[in-house]
C-alpha cells in the first residue's frame, strides 16, 4: 500500500467564548486548524488534524503545520502508511523538529493502519479500554464565587474531572484552591492548572500554603529547570505539559523526578507513534497522565481519545473535549461526543469519524505522486 495523495484543508474553529489564558495574558477567540486527508493506491483514506491553541500559546502555529507538510510531503509520497516508524523517520528526515507539522500525517497513517487492521486505532496500538473517560473541564473563572458557580454547572452536566486554571494572582489563587477544596466530591479528579504564570517564588508561596491539601499543580512556572529548582521545597504534585515535548524531555522529567503526571498532547508531541514512547515512560516511573489534543475538532478529540484507551485506567487521570468549546463542526453528529461529562471510545475501524468534506471547503494544497 502506497500514500498516492495528500490533502491540505485549512478551516477556522471559532470559540464559543474568547480564552484568556492563565493570569490574563494572551486572549483569542478562534483557532486555526488543519486537515489533512491521505489517500492511498488500495482506495483506503485516512484523516488527521493539526490544531494548535492559538499561535500566543506555545512555539506552533496553523501556518506552520501547512508549510512542513510542503516540506515533507515528497519524502512521504510513495511510502506504506501502515508503516508508521517508517513515515515517523521519513518525516524526521525532511524536517527535524517542528513536531506539531508531523501529528497530522501520523494521525492519518494510523487511521489508514487500523482500518486496514479491521480495528479501531487504540487496539491497533496494542489495546483500548472500553471505560468511558472523563473529561476534564476548563473552569477559567477568576473568583472564589465564579469558581463555584462555574464548576457546579460541570457537575449537572455530568462531569467528575475539573482543570482549574489559576495564575491570576497568589492570594487570589490561595483562596480559590482551598475553596474549591472546601466542596470537592470524593470522586472528583482537580488539576490546578497555571499555565506557566508563577515566578519560582509565587509558585512555592501558593503550593506552601495549600501543602496541607495535596492537590496537583499543572505547569506552575515556565520552564522545567524553575519546577525542578522548586521542587525540593514543597509537598505538592506536579504535572508538566507545556515543557513536554520530546521523548527526551519525558526521560529527563521522569528520571529525576520532576513530575508525578504528564499532560500529553498529541499535537505537541507530534502525534500518536512519539506520545505512545512518552506513554511508556510514564508508566515504568509511576506516573498518571492527561491525555488530550492541543485543541480542535472532534477529530482531535477522538485520536488522543485513542490514545488514552492505551493507558491502563488506574493512571488515566482524564481526556478533554475541545469540541464542547467550538461553535463549527466539521463532522456534525459524528464521533465520539460528551456523554455526561465522559467520551466513548469509537468501535468503527481506524479513527472512528471522518469530516464532512463539505464543511471543510476546498483544499489549499494537494500533492501526489
Ligand atoms: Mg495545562
Amino acid at each position: 500500500m502506497k500514500i498516492t495523495r495528500i490533502s491540505v484543508y485549512q478551516v477556522d474553529l471559532p470559540l464559543e467564548y474568547p480564552y484568556w489564558l492563565s493570569g490574563g495574558r494572551l486572549r483569542f477567540d478562534s483557532i486555526d486548524a488543519t486537515f489533512v486527508k491521505l489517500e492511498t493506491d488500495e482506495g483506503l483514506v485516512g484523516w488527521g488534524e493539526g490544531t494548535p491553541w492559538g499561535h500566543t500559546y506555545l512555539p506552533s502555529h496553523g501556518p506552520g503545520i501547512r508549510a512542513g507538510i510542503e516540506t515533507m510531503a515528497s519524502w512521504v509520497m510513495g511510502l506504506d502508511p501502515r508503516q508508521v516508524l517508517t513515515v515517523e523517520r521519513a518525516m524526521d528526515l525532511a524536517l527535524p523538529g517542528h513536531l506539531y507539522a508531523k501529528a497530522p500525517i501520523d494521525m492519518a497513517c494510523w487511521d489508514i493502519k487500523a482500518q486496514a487492521m479491521g480495528m479501531p486505532i487504540a487496539d491497533a496500538m496494542g489495546g483500548g479500554s472500553r471505560r468511558p473517560q472523563p473529561i476534564a473541564s476548563s473552569v477559567g473563572a477568576k473568583t472564589v464565587a465564579e469558581t463555584r458557580a462555574v464548576m457546579d454547572r460541570y457537575r449537572e452536566r455530568g462531569y467528575i474531572a475539573h482543570s482549574v486554571k489559576i495564575g491570576s494572582g497568589v492570594d487570589d489563587d490561595i483562596a480559590r484552591i482551598r475553596d474549591v477544596e472546601a466542596h470537592r466530591a470524593d470522586n472528583e479528579i482537580i488539576l490546578y492548572d497555571c499555565n506557566r504564570a508563577w515566578s519560582r517564588q509565587e509558585a512555592l508561596k501558593v503550593m506552601q500554603a495549600t501543602e496541607n491539601l495535596y492537590v496537583t499543580f499543572e505547569q506552575p512556572c515556565e520552564t522545567t529547570a524553575d519546577i525542578a529548582a522548586i521542587r525540593p521545597m514543597h509537598a505538592a504534585p506536579v504535572s508538566v505539559d507545556e515543557t513536554l515535548v520530546t521523548l527526551e524531555d519525558a526521560v529527563k522529567i521522569a528520571n529525576q523526578g520532576i513530575a508525578e503526571v504528564f499532560g500529553i498532547k498529541l499535537n505537541r508531541v507530534g502525534g500518536l507513534t512519539k506520545a505512545a514512547r512518552i506513554r511508556d515512560v510514564a508508566l515504568a516511573h509511576g506516573i498518571d497522565m492527561f491525555v488530550m489534543a492541543t485543541g480542535g475538532s472532534v477529530l482531535a478529540d477522538t485520536e488522543a481519545l485513542h490514545l488514552a484507551a492505551t493507558v491502563p485506567d488506574r493512571h488515566l487521570k482524564a481526556v478533554w473535549a475541545c469540541q464542547d468549546m467550538l461553535t463549527y463542526d466539521v463532522a456534525p453528529g459524528k464521533g465520539p461526543r460528551n456523554v455526561q461529562g465522559h467520551l466513548n471510545l469509537p468501535e468503527e475501524p481506524g479513527l472512528g469519524v471522518k469530516p464532512d468534506e463539505t464543511m471543510l471547503g476546498a483544499p489549499v494544497a494537494v500533492y501526489s505522486a
